[in-house]
């Protein structure tokens, strides 16, 4: 993104939105060279999009879970806006080219995007998330699951 103010295309995202209607991301941004905030209106997510769930049932599609189910898990971790804004664009992305030609994703999918992306940026969230997710049964369940995460070196304060 370009800065309208000094036209450098280094920015960070401060802030991201879906909006109502579910198409549209709109991300606050600043200008890394000085300072100038400004907002950005993307359409990533095809308008027709289905979810599949578990039960058969098919329901819309609908972003603004993605945004907060990763907000949640990332709830008190040192994650910026930055990295979740990230993660969003990557969930949402994958949906785009691995849904089928009916415009239709299952749930089970999704969820493992969230997962994918919440493993590469924060352990505990990715536990809380996966662990509501997948509804661990028992211990050994969530144990091998803590075993297969990457080594990581932002270690909780
Ligand atoms: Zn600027």
């Amino acid at each position: 993104m370009r800065c309208p103010n000094c036209s450098a295309t280094e920015d960070k995202v401060i802030e991201t939105r879906i909006s109502k209607e579910g198409d549209t991301i709109r991300r606050r941004r600043q200008c890394a060279v000085c300072g100038q905030r400004f907002t950005t209106y993307e359409t990533v997510i095809p308008a027709e999009l289905y979810v599949i769930k578990k039960n058969g049932t098919k329901v819309d599609f609908k972003p603004e879970k993605i945004l907060s189910g990763i907000r949640q898990a990332c709830w008190k971790r040192n994650v910026s806006e930055e990295q979740i804004d990230r993660m969003v664009a990557a969930v949402t992305t994958r949906i785009s080219m691995e849904m089928n030609q009916n415009y239709e994703i299952t749930s089970q999918k999704i969820g493992e995007f969230v997962m994918d992306e919440l493993k590469k940026v924060d352990e505990v969230a990715y536990i809380r998330f996966a662990s509501v997710y997948r509804h661990f049964k028992d211990a050994e369940a969530f144990v091998n699951e803590v075993q297969n995460l990457p080594s990581q070196n932002n270690e909780t304060p």
